[in-house]
């Protein structure tokens, strides 16, 4: 699937983690070289997994938009020359309170009435 990000087109995949060693040791990441997006798709086995979470699909959506926070950051230019890498542009946390928050900041807004 195509995807705009500040008007640079991005391929956004999901993909089994067996199909993609990108995928070895994170359930997502963004490849702004190549203006690609991969998530983690998870298997019927993996699904069944009594240790996984239980709602596999929030978790994948959750990453979805954590790889998608990185693109924006990136293609905004913010991220670009960020040092240290722990600086808020490249920052982990960061990313993770876009990605965890923004649906509640997008439906505080609307409920609002200022989109
Ligand atoms: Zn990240």
């Amino acid at each position: 699937m195509k995807i705009s990000v500040l008007g640079v087109p991005y391929t956004l995949r999901y993909v089994a983690k067996a199909k993609d060693p990108g995928l070895e040791d994170c359930d997502g990441y963004c490849d702004t070289s190549t203006k690609t997006i991969v998530v983690r798709e998870y298997t019927t086995a993996e699904r069944k997994d009594p240790s996984r979470l239980k709602d596999l699909d929030a978790y994948k959506r959750k990453c979805t938009r954590h790889e998608l926070a990185h693109a924006f950051l990136y293609e905004s230019g913010l991220s670009v020359n960020a040092q240290p890498t722990d600086c808020w542009p490249l920052c982990e946390e960061m990313v993770d309170w876009v990605a965890i928050q923004g649906p509640k900041l997008y439906a505080a807004w609307q409920r609002a009435g200022c989109l």
